[in-house]
Order: C-alpha cells, then structure tokens, then sequence
C-alpha cells in the first residue's frame, strides 16, 4: 500500500498576484527538507500539495515530521493507496477508521473523483462504502454536515487513497518570501522563539552571537550553535556569525560608569549586528526581548539601543509574558537546549545597580569615555561565520 501525504497551504490561498511565488518557495523547501530521505514527486493543486514518494525504503514517519516543520502548510494528512475497486477501499477504511466508529455515533463518507474513468460516480462510491460501514456497524447514523469522523476516499489516476485525520502544520508563510534577518541568539529561551516568529512570517533567518572567552567556554558556544540546528528544523539553513567580544567588554568594564555597563554593551552589539548584515545584504535585525522583562528591557532602555540602529529591529517576543515564550520554545524544541546551564557574555559584568530609566544623552556620554570605533571594525573583522542545517 503506497503512502502519500497532502498538505494544505494557509495564507498562501490570499496571495493573489503573488501566490506563484510562495507556492514555489514552497516547493523549494519541502524539496530541500525532503532531499536526505528520498525521491519524491511534488505536486500542487487546489491549495494542496501532494507529496509521493517515488523509493520503496522511504520512512513516511519522518516525512511528515519534517512536513510539519515546515512554514506555509496550515494542515497534513496521510493517504493510503489502494486497488481502485470497492472493496480494498471499504478494507482500508475500516483498517483505519474502525476502531474510532466503534465509539462514534455519526459518520460520513466524503469521495472525491478525479479520474472520471472510474466505474462510479463520487456520490455512488460514498454511498457503497458508507452503506458497507452500515452493515459492520449498525449503531452509526449518516450524518453529512456535523458527523464525528469523515472518511475520505479520493479516486486518482494511479490508485485510490483513504485519507487520515489531518494534523496541524507550523502555519505562517514560507521561508524566503519576506526578506532576510539577523538574529541576535544567545543561549538562552527568548532570541531562538523570536527567530522562529519571524521565519514563521517568512524571513530568512541568520544568526549572530557574541562570545566572551574566557569568561564564555567553548561550550556555552557549542550550545548556542545546537540551538540554531534546531531553529534550522523551522528555519532551514543558517548562516551563524561569531563575534569574539571579550576585548570590548573589557574595556566597557575599565572606562564607563558601572550603572551603564549592559546598556553600552548593548548598543555595541547592535552596532555590529548591523555592520554584519549590512555586509551580507540582510535588511532587519531580530532579538528575543520582551518589555520590562529585565533593566535592559525597559522602554526608556530600548530607546537608548535603538538610537544606533539604521536598520529595523523586529522583536516578536516584545508583548508576550515568559509563560507563553516557554509554551513556544516547548512547541519547537528548543527549549529542553535552553535550559541547559551555560554563560553568556551578558552576564559577564553585569551591574548591581543597572539604570532602569536611562536617559540617551547620558548613555552617549558614557559610552564617549572610551573610543571603541576600532574595537569595533576589528570585532566585525574578526567574526567568523559557518553554516548550520540539521538535516
Ligand atoms: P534570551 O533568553 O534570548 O537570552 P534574555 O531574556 O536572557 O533573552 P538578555 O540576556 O537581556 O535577555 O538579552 C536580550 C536579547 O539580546 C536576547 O534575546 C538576544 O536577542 C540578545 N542577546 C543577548 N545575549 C546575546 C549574545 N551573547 N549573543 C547574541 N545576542 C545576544
Ligand atoms: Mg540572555
């Protein structure tokens, strides 16, 4: 019996003019996501993707695992293939279905005919399969506008298939037809959901993070770098930036004044998150804060960092409480990665009594006690960059 699965597209339906082009980025990225599992034939119609596998060896669990990382499709089912005769279709219904009739109390058969040269019409073959159910299980009524389970049979070309119950997808639109963005990821469980929301919308997502050696190991790096291959789930490919920043915080640390120390630094790091991506063609910047989360996350706070930036600053988690940031990390998996103990380089000195309600001028002021321009074009000089996918 061949296995297919079918995918619906959400929003994508909306897009108009523009619909051809989310429907092949689409394709691009279930192609891509699919490719270490097999060949494929992908088709679209109807709002619907078609997915078939054309080896014999392909494990159809992990296809739709993968499908249901993927931004654009709302919602999956699974089919069966069958012979295109009444009765292997009525087995394959009753093979799947049998066990949730038994505690049902209402059914309908749904047959969809698109090879015309099939023996009956849709409303015969609904009617057959629907009256054999009858006889197994006569407690059931035919209900056709709110029945408990609906049985798909759908009649094509190269066989019939029993459809299952659809899932949930990831939703949002298809990565890659909304721009590009650099991430700021640290280690912990704001900045990889933050990275996520935006994939979700379509953004082709980078990321960049700032490392502290020594006071940062190794393996707080090697943390953050796992966190972006399971980002990659969502995200596909990501080009990672590392920034060695040990330098500029030591100095941040020597010459300014205590109370300023995480607003400096944070405007030092957007100053180089968008040094990076004005050099590698991205248009946005993204970070996991959410308001009054911590000091450096008031509103007077983010005014002090946003006066350096030239660039959007998109931060998806701003109104969302860390219960509902956990609950997405969760969903994705990231979570169980960030939770691990490791160091970020924000922790490093942090102050002990940090400025809630900073004011701009004094935070230039500050920052103005140390020429960190060369500091800065050798932190961008010096950032390495790898690729990171998970599959
Ligand atoms: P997260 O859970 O994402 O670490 P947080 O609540 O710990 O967030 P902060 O440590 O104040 O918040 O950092 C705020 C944001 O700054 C993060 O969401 C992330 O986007 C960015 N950031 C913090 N540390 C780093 C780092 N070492 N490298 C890159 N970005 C960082
Ligand atoms: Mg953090």
């Amino acid at each position: 019996m061949k296995e297919i699965i079918l995918c619906k597209y959400g929003e994508i339906v909306l897009k108009g003019l523009n619909r051809g082009t989310f429907e092949s980025e689409l394709m691009k990225n279930v192609r891509r996501r699919l490719k270490p599992l097999g060949n494929f034939s992908l088709k679209s119609a109807q709002s619907t993707l078609y997915v078939e596998p054309l080896d014999d060896e392909i494990d159809m669990d992990e296809v739709f695992d993968r499908l249901k990382k993927v931004y654009g499709i709302t919602k999956l089912s699974r089919a069966v293939g069958v012979e295109k005769n009444v009765k292997s279709i009525f087995g394959a219904a009753y093979e799947r279905f049998g066990d949730i009739l038994k505690v049902s109390k209402s059914f309908k058969v749904a047959a969809k005919r698109s090879d015309k040269s099939f023996y009956l019409t849709s409303p015969e073959l609904a009617a057959q399969i629907g009256g054999m159910i009858l006889e197994k299980l006569p407690h059931l009524k035919v209900d056709l506008f709110e029945p408990d389970v609906t049985i798909v049979c759908e009649i094509r070309a190269e066989g019939a298939y029993i459809h299952d119950i659809a899932e949930d997808g990831a939703g949002g639109i298809p990565v890659g037809t909304s721009g590009q963005g650099l991430l700021l990821l640290s280690g912990g469980i704001d900045s990889p959901v933050a990275g996520c929301m935006l994939a979700k919308r379509g953004v082709i997502i980078s990321a960049i993070h700032f490392e502290a050696p020594p006071y940062t190991s190794e393996r707080a790096l090697m943390k953050v770098e796992k966190l972006a291959a399971k980002m990659s789930e969502y995200c596909g490919r990501i080009s990672f930036y590392t920034v060695p920043f040990t330098r500029i915080q030591e100095e941040i640390k020597n010459n300014c004044p205590e109370e300023y120390f995480t607003l400096i630094m944070r405007r030092l790091m957007m100053e180089i998150a968008q040094r990076v991506a004005e050099k590698n063609g991205i248009e946005a910047l993204i970070t996991g804060e959410s308001l009054g989360q911590v000091a450096s996350q008031t509103m007077a706070a983010m005014v002090t960092t946003d006066a350096v930036c030239r660039m959007p600053v998109f931060r998806p988690c701003i109104g969302l409480d860390k219960r509902e940031i956990i609950d997405i990390s969760y969903k994705l998996g990231t979570y169980e990665i960030s939770i691990e103990p490791y160091e970020d380089c924000c922790t490093v000195f942090t102050p002990r009594h940090p400025k809630t309600k900073p004011v701009l001028s004094d935070v230039e002021k500050a920052q103005a006690m140390y020429d960190f321009e060369p500091l800065i074009a050798e932190a961008v000089e010096n950032t390495r960059v790898k690729n990171i996918k998970s599959y």
